[in-house]
């Protein structure tokens, strides 16, 4: 994989000249590029909404609405972030499901005209403070086949969406279409096609009602790579254009994707210190290796073990062992991998620098102010 190799040297190139400052994350833009530019020639007819969440650095935003990106966001610090990027706010949706009602006068005031729900008091509050705006509404996915599922919390059953939309009809709102989250990180190329089928069902069942639908939002869970295996950009594309076809025929609605991991998550490294390796015992069989970087400086999707990330040192070429990864803080909680111990050199010492690979994605964003006094996470865009 060449784009890799090249990314790795950028990236270790300017981590060779950096002033030694504790850990930090290197976000390369040109990878930004070319995966923005992945995302649009594979489904052309689909506009990319950004998820800000996923990494809201400036030059990451300036970089995205210059090359005609749309965002998704879900505050009104986002929309502001995304508006001093230089996007206008044609380009915007709130897509939070969760909004107060005097944030979405400010967005509509900033002339944001896109908005989410999946309730009736949610499209209440838009219908007061936004009217005439369009409201998709989100349906439940399960998250099934995805490392980081967002199920449950967000989105109504497919059953109880005509309702909402209907609502939102009467109460002089647009409404506009149906959207929908697989899941994060979603190894499953055909995790769409089970919600594209509710979304189809629902566009009729509304067109039964007198209101034509226009648009699906198609959510983001295109995955970063953590692993080599993971299915390419262009797979996921055609995946998501057979389920199109298959549920909607030849009337393909309009279709919009909000990725977030998908389109940062590679192209960003952490450089990070090994603090400290100790054994619990004498006859303790792993080590425990701490790192300066741990839940509470970024890696918060280490949660459950749910995202493993690829970890490189300088010592990769000698033997491997098993060892239980640990953050820096005094929290019990603050352990990265133990039921699934990670394997790294025998040979790593207290003081190596270590990379965490395809970090791009929420470790900015999820670092905590000063737990115990460490910094957040530092980031750099190159
Ligand atoms: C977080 C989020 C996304 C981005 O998801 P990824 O899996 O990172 O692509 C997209 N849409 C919504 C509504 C989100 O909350």
């Amino acid at each position: 994989m060449e784009g890799d190799k090249e990314l790795t040297e950028r990236i270790r190139k300017f981590l060779r000249r950096r002033r030694e400052d504790g850990p930090c994350l290197v976000v390369d833009l040109e990878v930004i590029r070319e995966n923005y530019l992945a995302f649009a020639k594979t489904l052309p007819d689909t506009r990319v909404f950004y998820a800000v969440k996923a990494n809201p650095a400036p030059e990451i935003l300036k970089l995205l609405a210059e090359l005609g990106s749309s965002f998704d966001t879900a505050s009104i610090g986002e929309i502001e972030a995304v508006l001093a990027a230089g996007a206008t706010a044609d380009h915007i949706s709130f897509g939070n499901t969760i909004k107060k009602e005097r944030d979405i006068a400010r967005a509509y005031e900033f002339g944001v005209r896109l908005y989410a729900a999946d309730c009736e008091a949610e499209v209440e509050k838009i219908a007061r403070t936004a009217p005439g705006s369009k409201v998709f509404c989100r349906i439940l996915c399960d998250g099934s086949g995805s490392e980081w599922p967002l199920s449950r919390k967000f989105g109504c059953a497919p059953e109880l969406a005509p309702r909402v939309l209907e609502h939102a009809h009467r109460l002089g709102l647009v409404p506009h279409g149906i959207s929908f989250h697989v899941g994060s990180q979603q190894n499953d190329v055909k995790a769409w096609d089970k919600a594209l089928a509710s979304a189809a069902a629902i566009f009729r069942d509304m067109a039964e009602r007198g209101i034509n639908l226009a648009m699906v939002n198609l959510g983001g869970g295109f995955p970063a790579r953590y692993r080599p295996d993971v299915p390419k950009v262009q797979v996921y594309g055609r995946a998501i254009f057979r389920a199109l076809r298959k549920h909607f025929g030849n009337r393909i609605p309009e279709t919009i994707i909000e990725p977030g991991r998908g389109l940062v998550g590679d192209a960003g490294m952490i450089e990070a210190e090994v603090v400290l390796i100790s054994k619990k015992s004498e006859d303790d069989p792993v080590r425990w290796v701490y790192l300066d970087i741990g839940k509470f400086g970024g890696l918060a999707e280490t949660m459950e073990e749910a995202i493993r990330y690829p970890i490189r040192t300088t010592r990769d070429k000698d033997e491997l062992a098993p060892c239980i990864l640990a953050g820096p803080t005094c929290d019990s909680a603050d352990v990265l991998y133990e039921k699934t111990p990670y394997l790294l050199p025998v040979s790593l010492a207290i003081g190596d620098k270590v990379l965490i690979e395809a970090a791009g994605a929420y470790t900015t964003t999820y670092s905590s102010v000063a737990f115990n006094g460490f910094p957040p996470l530092r980031s750099y865009v190159i």
